[in-house]
């Protein structure tokens, strides 16, 4: 890091200029940035903005807006239309249903997933108290999360959207991936809001899928799962079926990932 030298008054006529559209960000940058944003994210609960993280890695406001920009295209982050990173899974800049809680940092989960996978990542917080209420009847629930074990609990995680899909519209997918008191409360919720159902799971289920999803995240370099891995990584926790790109239990070739995959789906399922 080369340390926050002239960080750039911002002219006045153009104070986040627009990256040339032609011009691809050096790789080596971007990785750069990418660590900086999920480090700081973990360490404070906020999401960096561009203008903190060119000043912080001694970045022009162009170069930290084109990283940004490629970060997003490859789906490390999740930014709105003025660059403001809504995610940095299992990181959220919203709040979408959950909160955690640690000894010293409070984060928006984005999700279920998120957020129980936060305590597997961050190393400093080994158990945090995750909280949310249920979509149907809004009665709160909350568990200490740890690495050690699932949380007791007979609640149920539901996820509305097939892997395949979650990138359609990643902000409703991770926004639909809750924790309902029952299998009662799920039904009643899908027949109120009129939709189908998606994938129910027990808690230890999903501590399971939360518990080595995003490890890495924080190191650098960092390899993104490709769809084989991730695939192989569902089955290893007990999961099957075509929502999550895998065969139906006992129909050891039907459902494999293939052409019902959206479009700009391929080649990266990295969901939640
Ligand atoms: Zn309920
Ligand atoms: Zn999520």
């Amino acid at each position: 890091m080369t340390g926050p030298s002239v960080s750039e008054p911002s002219a006045p006529e153009s104070p986040v200029p627009e990256p040339p559209q032609s011009s691809a960000p050096d790789p080596r940058l971007v990785e750069r940035v990418r660590v900086h944003v999920y480090r700081e994210f973990a360490a404070t609960g906020r999401p960096p903005t561009v203008l903190g993280v060119a000043d912080r890695l001694g970045l022009r406001p162009l170069e930290a807006a084109a990283a940004f920009d490629a970060l997003h295209a490859a789906r490390h982050l999740v930014l709105d239309a003025d660059r403001r990173i809504l995610i940095a899974h299992p990181f959220a800049g919203i709040p979408l249903r959950f909160s955690v809680m640690g000894a010293r940092t409070l984060w928006w989960g984005g999700c279920a997933w998120d957020s129980f996978a936060i305590p597997h990542l961050v190393s400093d917080e080994p158990t945090v108290l995750v909280a949310t209420t249920c979509p149907n009847c809004f009665t709160p629930h909350a568990w200490v999360v740890s690495r050690d074990a699932p949380p007791a609990g007979q609640q149920v995680a539901h996820f509305l959207v097939p892997v395949a899909r979650i990138w359609d519209d990643v902000v409703r997918s991770c926004g639909n991936q809750s924790i309902f008191c029952s299998e009662g409360c799920v039904s009643a919720w899908l027949s109120a809001t009129g939709q189908e159902r998606g994938y129910v799971m027990s808690l230890e289920t999903l501590w399971l899928l939360a518990r080595g999803w995003y490890a890495g995240r924080l190191d650098t370099p960092y390899e993104r799962r490709e769809p084989t891995r991730a695939a192989e990584y569902f089955a290893s926790i007990g999961l099957s079926g075509s929502f999550w790109g895998l065969p139906d239990a006992g129909r050891p070739n039907a459902g494999l990932p293939d052409a019902e995959a959206g479009p700009g789906v391929s080649g990266s399922p990295a969901p939640s």
